[in-house]
């Protein structure tokens, strides 16, 4: 069954943006790779290729950065979920800058390149990890737990003291289209007494209120308002999911996240990946092995053509 197959995008698709820390425009291109191959980030201007593998994240403030060998890549996170939320195995992430361009501060703009580029299918089946034994990274009143489930879920609870975003959560299962629907379009956001702070720490030079929501005390400042009412609470199931991307292939399991961010994220798939007996990589053969996976493969609203 090619659903069980591994995927890459049919052709070369690109956008171009600013980076949202940098404020350094850069085009970002989606290329196809081989089986296997995993997501790879290639910084085009240095002649560097990182793969997007938790072995090699250099930071974890705000936004999540790659690196290898001196040269990185910033802000992977929302790229990385579209790809993980749409099923993509295999990609090459082509970028000519040091930062990915943010754009409208949500996955939805990578979601509709990968449909504007098709997929294309491998002659190989998708590989998963499976958590068979509940992981967790605590600190203080944060969490970060990966526990065995039937396919991959997230839930998020957040509460950031805020009067607008008070115990806010989110909960979703991935599977079907539900990233594209109910997760993608969660854009990040920025409360407004943080900007002047970060700007002189020399972040978020290119963030404005095309690419963030941004709230004061009491309101939203964004003309346009909310996409969702829990938008906060989406964006940060988002990022998770961009976060857990960097195992390097799907995951079958549920993460529990209270208040985790990017750090706690990434240090709980480095837990997770150092101990053999939480976890194991299934590889799909066949349909058969679905039902002992529990996994499912989100579903495209495109045509998927065939690698023979
Ligand atoms: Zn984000």
């Amino acid at each position: 069954m090619a659903s069980w197959n591994q995927r890459t995008v049919a052709k070369r698709v690109s956008c171009t943006g600013v980076g949202l820390h940098s404020g350094r425009p850069a085009t970002l291109t989606l290329a196809p790779a081989p089986a296997d191959a995993g997501i790879t980030f290639v910084r085009m201007d240095l002649g560097v290729e990182i793969p997007a593998r938790n072995e090699h994240v250099v930071d974890t403030m705000l936004s999540t950065s790659l690196g290898r060998g001196g040269a990185r890549v910033a802000t992977v996170e929302h790229v990385m979920a579209a790809l993980h939320g749409m099923g993509i195995d295999a990609c090459r992430v082509e970028v000519d800058g040091p930062e990915i361009p943010i754009l409208d501060g949500s996955a939805a703009p990578f979601t509709c390149l990968v449909q504007e580029a098709g997929v294309k299918v491998l002659p190989a089946g998708k590989r998963y990890l499976v958590v068979d034994q509940p992981v967790e990274i605590r600190d203080g009143d944060k969490l970060a737990r990966l526990e065995p489930a039937d396919g991959f879920s997230v839930s998020f609870t957040a509460d950031f003291g805020h009067p607008l975003i008070t115990d806010q959560s989110f909960q979703v299962k991935l599977g079907e289209r539900a990233f594209e629907r109910e997760v993608a379009r969660a854009r990040t956001f920025c409360f407004r007494r943080d900007i002047e702070r970060m700007q002189a720490m020399g972040l978020a030079k290119g963030g404005s209120l095309e690419n963030a929501i941004v709230v004061d005390e009491f309101s939203i400042l964004n003309p346009e308002g909310l996409r969702f009412p829990d938008e906060f609470a989406r964006h940060k199931v988002l990022d998770a999911i961009g976060d857990l991307a960097l195992f390097g292939m799907p995951v079958v399991g549920a993460l529990v996240a209270v208040k985790s961010g990017h750090a706690m994220n990434q240090a709980l798939v480095k837990k997770v990946l150092a101990d053999p007996a939480a976890h194991r990589v299934v590889r799909v053969t066949g349909e058969a092995d679905a039902p002992a996976l529990r996994a499912k493969v989100p579903a495209l609203a495109i045509h998927e053509g065939s690698a023979a």
